[in-house]
C-alpha cells in the first residue's frame, strides 16, 4: 500500500476519505486539521494563557504537542491541569505518564484530586451510588474542577482532548436522551467569557477522529498504548454508543464526520435559543438549572 501522496509506504488507509498516507503527509493532514479548527472557530487570541486538560491519554497529549506550535505565533502561554479522580486500578500510571510528558513539553502542570475537591475518591462514590453509572458523577465533577482550577490559575480558556468520535457521541447521546439544551452546546467552543465564571473550554482536535488520533500520537511518540482502561468504562451509554459507532463507521466510512457537520450546520440556526446561565444558589457556579449539577450530585453521594 502505497500513500496517495508520493511513492512512501503508507501507514494509514484513510477510508472514508479514499487515501492512504505516509508517516509525512498523515502528520501534516493531522496538523492542518488541528489548525482549521483553531483558526475556523478563533479558538484562541493573541496572548491568552491556556489551560490543557492532560489525563495521560493519547488525545490530551496530541492536543498538548499540537498546541506547543501555537505558542510562538500566537504568543500563548500554556499549563496543563491534570484531574486525578481516585481511580486505584489507573491513577498510578495517570499521575507517572502526565508528570513526564508534561516535563518533556516543559509545561508546568497543576494535579487537583476529587479527594481534596469534593472529600471522596470516585472509587468511593462508585461504591456507595448505584443511581447512575460512575462516569455519570465523574465527568461533571471533573468539569466542576477544571473550570475552577483554570479559574484560580488565571486561565483564559480550557483546550480539552476531545476528538471526532467524542463529538460525534455527544452529540448522538444528547440527542437520544432528548437533552436539547446540551445538545445545543456542544461545539468546539463552549462557556464564554461574557459568564464571568466560565472559563471557555475549546476542543482543538473535534475534526480529528479518535484513531488518527492515536496514530499521530504513536507516530511522534508522544504516547505508549495502556491497556489500563477505566474499570468504569463499560458500565456507561457512551461505551456502547461508541462500539455502534465504530461498527457504522466500519461498514459505512464517514458516518461519524457526516454526524459532526450535519449537526454544526443545524446548530447555525439554533443557537440563539439556548438562554443563558446563571449563578447556583448554593455554590456560585454558572448553571442552566436552579441548582447547578455538581451540587445536585453532591447532595445525593455525600
Ligand atoms: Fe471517569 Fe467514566 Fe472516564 Fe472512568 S471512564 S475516568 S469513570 S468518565
Amino acid at each position: 500500500m502505497k500513500c496517495s501522496h508520493c511513492s512512501k509506504p503508507a501507514i494509514i488507509d484513510l477510508r472514508y476519505a479514499g487515501r492512504c498516507y505516509c508517516k509525512d503527509h498523515f502528520c501534516r493532514l493531522t496538523w492542518r486539521r488541528f489548525k482549521k479548527t483553531v483558526n475556523d472557530n478563533k479558538l484562541f487570541e493573541r496572548g491568552q494563557k491556556v489551560a490543557i486538560a492532560v489525563s495521560g491519554g493519547k488525545d490530551s497529549a496530541v492536543c498538548l504537542y499540537l498546541m506547543k506550535d501555537l505558542v510562538q505565533p500566537l504568543k500563548l502561554e500554556l499549563s496543563a491541569i491534570t484531574v486525578d479522580e481516585g481511580i486505584k486500578q489507573t491513577e498510578k500510571s495517570v499521575l507517572e505518564t502526565t508528570k513526564k510528558f508534561c516535563k518533556e513539553m516543559d509545561v508546568e502542570q497543576k494535579v487537583v484530586t476529587f479527594k481534596k475537591g469534593f472529600g471522596k475518591t470516585m472509587d468511593e462514590i462508585a461504591a456507595k451510588n448505584k443511581a447512575n453509572a460512575p462516569c455519570y458523577y465523574c465527568g461533571v465533577l471533573r468539569r466542576h474542577l477544571l473550570n475552577k482550577t483554570a479559574r484560580e490559575m488565571g486561565a483564559d480558556v480550557i483546550a480539552t482532548g476531545h476528538n471526532l468520535d467524542d463529538e460525534a457521541q455527544a452529540i448522538l447521546m444528547n440527542f437520544m436522551r432528548g437533552n436539547s439544551l446540551r445538545l445545543f452546546r456542544i461545539g468546539p467552543k463552549v462557556g464564554i467569557k461574557a459568564y464571568g465564571k466560565f472559563v471557555a473550554r475549546v476542543k482543538p482536535l473535534r475534526l480529528i477522529p479518535e484513531r488518527e488520533s492515536a496514530v499521530f500520537a504513536l507516530c511522534n511518540e508522544i504516547w505508549e498504548y495502556n491497556r489500563r482502561d477505566c474499570p468504569y468504562v463499560t458500565q456507561s451509554f457512551r461505551d456502547s454508543l461508541r462500539s455502534h459507532l465504530n461498527k457504522l463507521e466500519a461498514q459505512f466510512p464517514g458516518t461519524k464526520i457526516a454526524i459532526v457537520n450535519t449537526f454544526d450546520e443545524m446548530k447555525k440556526g439554533s443557537a440563539k435559543d439556548v438562554p443563558p446561565p446563571k449563578p447556583c444558589p448554593k455554590c456560585g457556579e454558572l448553571t442552566s438549572s436552579n441548582i447547578c449539577k455538581t451540587c445536585k450530585i453532591l447532595e445525593a453521594i455525600l
